[in-house]
C-alpha cells in the first residue's frame, strides 16, 4: 500500500509501545510497575464529572460552535491571563478536543513547505510528526542537563535565522521536567523577534511546579503576545485526559484560521466536555494544590532513591511529573537500558530517545504513580543496577 509521504515518517509514540510489551509480559504472569504513561494517577475530581454528566442529562449532546463555546472562551480568557499577567480577549480563546489540535492546526496555519521549525530535543513526540506533516523543515536544538534542560542557547543562536517560522517551546517540559528560566525566554522572545518568527508555547504543565517555581510564560514578554500560541488545557491541571478538552490563546487573525481547521476536520469540542471544563475552572481549587503537591513529595523521594543508585545521577525536575535521570555511565544505549529494566526488574519505563536523539543516555520515569509503586520501582531498579550482571 502506498500512502502520502506526508504520513510516511510517522510512528507510535514510544510510551504505547512500552506499554503493550509491559502488557504481554502481564499476560504471562509478571508483575510490572507502569511508570511510562505520561497521566495523572488521580481521578477526575467528583464535582467535575457530576458537571459533565449533568450536562449529558441536560442534553448538551449536540454541535457547538467549533472554536467552543462562549461561557467556556470567557473563563478560560479571564483564568490563563490573570495566572500569567496578561489580558486575553475570550475571542483569542480557542478550545480543542485535547490540547494536541492546538498544536497540530497552528503547524497547518503557519507553516509552508519548507519553512524551518526549532524545536526541543529531547521533547514530546507531536512536535516533530507535526512539523513534518506540515512540510516544514524540523530544526531540533538540544536541551542541556547542565542548563536545567533548557534550550542550548549557544547551539539556538546557530540555528535561528530569518528562515525559522516558528519556534516551539514547553515549560515545564516533557520528559525532562525543567523548567526554563526568564532569561532564557527573554533571549528566545529576542531573537523570535529579530526574524519574525511565530513562538509555540506549550505551557500544559504550568499549573504543576514545585518549592513555589515562578514559571515564566514568553507570551508576557513584551511585543510577544502578538507572535504567540499558548497551549494548554485540562488533562494534566485537571486530571482530565479522558475528556479531551484543551485550548489555544492566540492573535484573533489566528484563531479565525484555527476555527475554521477545526471546523472542517474536528467540527467542534464535545459540548458536555466543556460544562466539566467550566466547573473544573469556576469550582474549587485547592485539590490542584493538593495534587500539586502529592507529585512533589514523590518526585523527593524518587531523586533521593535515583542518585543513591551507583552510576545514575538524576537532576531535581521543577514542573511536570518527569524524572529524566543520566545512566551514561553503564555504557549501554537508552533502548538497552529501559528494556533490560522492563525484563528484568519489571519495571516499565522509557528511553530517552523516544524523545528524539538528545536523549541519549537518559530515561523518562512518570511519578504520576503511588509512593508505594514508586519505592518498589526504585528497589528493583537499584537491585538490578547494583548487581555483578551490570559491571
Ligand atoms: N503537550 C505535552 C508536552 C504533553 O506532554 C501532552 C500530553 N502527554 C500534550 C501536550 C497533550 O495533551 P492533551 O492530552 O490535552 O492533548
Amino acid at each position: 500500500m502506498s500512502f502520502a509521504s506526508r504520513v510516511n515518517h510517522l510512528k507510535p509514540e514510544g510510551a504505547y509501545q512500552v506499554l503493550a510489551h509491559a502488557q504481554e509480559m502481564e499476560a504471562s504472569g509478571e508483575d510490572i510497575i507502569h511508570l511510562e504513561i505520561g497521566e495523572p494517577d488521580f481521578s477526575t475530581p467528583s464535582h467535575i464529572s457530576t458537571a459533565g454528566m449533568q450536562a449529558i442529562a441536560d442534553g448538551k449532546t449536540r454541535y457547538n460552535p467549533p472554536s467552543g463555546m462562549n461561557e467556556l472562551r470567557e473563563v478560560i480568557a479571564q483564568d490563563a491571563g490573570k495566572r500569567r499577567g496578561i489580558s486575553i480577549d475570550p475571542a483569542q480563546v480557542v478550545v480543542s478536543p485535547g490540547a494536541k489540535p492546538n498544536l497540530f492546526l497552528p503547524a497547518l496555519a503557519l507553516i509552508d513547505q519548507g519553512n524551518e521549525v526549532i524545536y526541543p530535543n529531547p521533547g514530546f513526540p507531536t512536535y516533530e510528526a507535526m512539523i513534518r506533516v506540515a512540510g516544514g523543515k524540523p530544526i531540533p536544538v538540544p536541551l542541556v542537563e547542565e542548563h536545567d534542560f533548557s534550550f542550548d542557547l549557544d547551539v539556538f543562536d546557530h540555528l535561528v535565522n530569518e528562515k525559522t517560522r516558528l519556534i516551539i517551546i514547553n515549560s515545564p517540559g516533557n520528559p525532562t521536567g525543567g523548567v526554563m528560566s526568564k532569561g532564557d525566554l527573554e533571549h528566545i522572545a529576542l531573537a523570535a523577534q529579530k526574524n519574525d518568527s511565530w513562538v509555540l508555547s506549550d505551557e500544559i504543565y504550568a499549573r504543576i511546579a514545585f518549592d513555589g517555581a515562578d514559571v515564566p510564560s514568553i507570551a508576557t514578554l513584551p511585543g510577544m503576545l502578538d507572535r504567540t500560541i499558548i497551549v494548554d488545557g485540562f488533562s494534566k491541571t485537571y486530571a482530565m485526559t479522558g475528556w479531551r478538552l484543551g485550548f489555544g490563546i492566540m492573535p484573533l487573525e489566528l484563531a479565525e484560521r484555527i476555527n475554521l481547521l477545526l471546523t472542517h476536520s474536528v467540527g467542534c469540542t464535545a459540548h458536555f466536555t466543556q460544562y466539566a471544563g467550566l466547573e473544573a475552572i469556576s469550582g474549587p481549587q485547592d485539590w490542584v494544590d493538593e495534587m500539586v503537591a502529592a507529585y512533589q513529595q514523590r518526585r523527593d523521594v524518587l531523586i533521593a532513591g535515583l542518585n543513591a543508585i551507583p552510576g545514575v545521577s538524576c537532576r531535581k525536575p521543577m514542573g511536570a511529573f518527569y524524572a529524566f535521570p543520566n545512566v551514561k555511565s553503564f555504557n549501554l544505549t537508552s533502548d538497552q537500558m529501559a528494556n533490560l529494566i522492563l525484563e528484568k526488574a519489571r519495571v516499565a519505563l522509557l528511553p530517552g530517545t523516544s524523545f528524539g536523539e538528545y536523549g541519549q543516555g537518559y530515561l523518562r520515569i512518570v511519578y504520576a504513580n503511588s509512593m508505594e509503586d514508586i519505592s518498589q520501582a526504585l528497589e528493583r531498579i537499584g537491585n538490578l543496577l547494583s548487581s555483578q550482571e551490570m559491571s
